[in-house]
C-alpha cells in the first residue's frame, strides 16, 4: 500500500470546514468522517470532537504556510505533529485483507488520526514537492488540495470552483471594459 494515500486524511479532516459550513460540528459529523475508516474507530467523546477540530486548524495552517510561500513556516509545524505523534508500525491483515501497515495500533483516535495524517503528507511532500500544497482561490472556498498537474497549475480544488471563478474573472473584465468606454 501506498504511504501517501494517508495524505487523503488530511485532505478529508480540513475539508469539513467550509466559509459557509462547518461540517465537524459534532459527534454525529465526526463518526461519518470516520465511517470509511473502520480502522480508526474507538471511542468517541467531546474531547475527541475538540481534538480533531484542533487537528484540523494545525494541518490547515500547514496548507496556507505552503501556499503563500512559506516553507519553513509549513515544514516546521509539519515536524511538530510528526513529533507528537510518532507512528508505531504494524502488520494488519483484518477482515480478510492482505498483508498490510498500520502505521498505529494505539492510542486515542485523535492520536491515530494525526499519526497518520502527518505520516502521509510528508510523505507526500518528499514524492511531488512542498509546492503541491495549495488552497482554493475560488470566493466563498477555502478548501485546501494536493496539486497533481504536471505543470503545477491548479489553482482550484474543483471543476466547480475553476468554472465559477472563470465567469466572475469574465463578468470582471466586461465590466471593466464598459468603464473606460
Ligand atoms: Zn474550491
Amino acid at each position: 500500500m501506498d504511504l501517501a494515500s494517508y495524505a487523503d486524511l488530511v485532505i478529508e479532516l480540513v475539508n469539513t470546514q467550509d466559509p459557509a459550513e462547518d461540517s465537524l460540528k459534532d459527534l454525529d459529523s465526526l463518526r461519518e468522517l470516520l465511517t470509511i475508516r473502520p480502522h480508526l474507530s474507538g471511542r468517541l467523546t467531546r474531547d475527541t470532537l475538540q481534538a480533531m477540530r484542533e487537528l484540523r486548524a494545525e494541518m490547515r495552517s500547514i496548507f496556507v504556510a505552503a501556499a503563500s510561500g512559506d516553507e519553513a513556516t509549513a515544514i516546521d509545524r509539519l515536524n511538530t505533529l510528526l513529533i507528537q505523534h510518532p507512528i508505531h508500525p504494524q502488520m494488519s491483515n483484518h477482515d480478510g485483507q492482505d498483508w498490510h501497515i498500520h502505521l498505529t495500533e494505539g492510542g486515542s483516535v485523535p492520536d491515530r488520526y494525526a499519526a497518520g495524517a502527518a505520516m502521509g503528507l510528508a510523505v507526500k511532500i518528499s514524492d511531488h514537492g512542498i509546492e503541491r500544497l495549495g488552497v482554493c482561490q475560488a470566493d466563498g472556498c477555502s478548501n485546501i488540495y494536493f496539486d497533481e498537474t504536471k505543470n503545477s497549475s491548479k489553482r482550484y480544488c474543483s471543476e466547480r470552483c475553476a468554472g465559477r471563478s472563470n465567469v466572475a474573472a469574465l463578468r470582471a473584465r466586461r465590466l471593466d471594459g464598459a468603464d473606460t468606454r
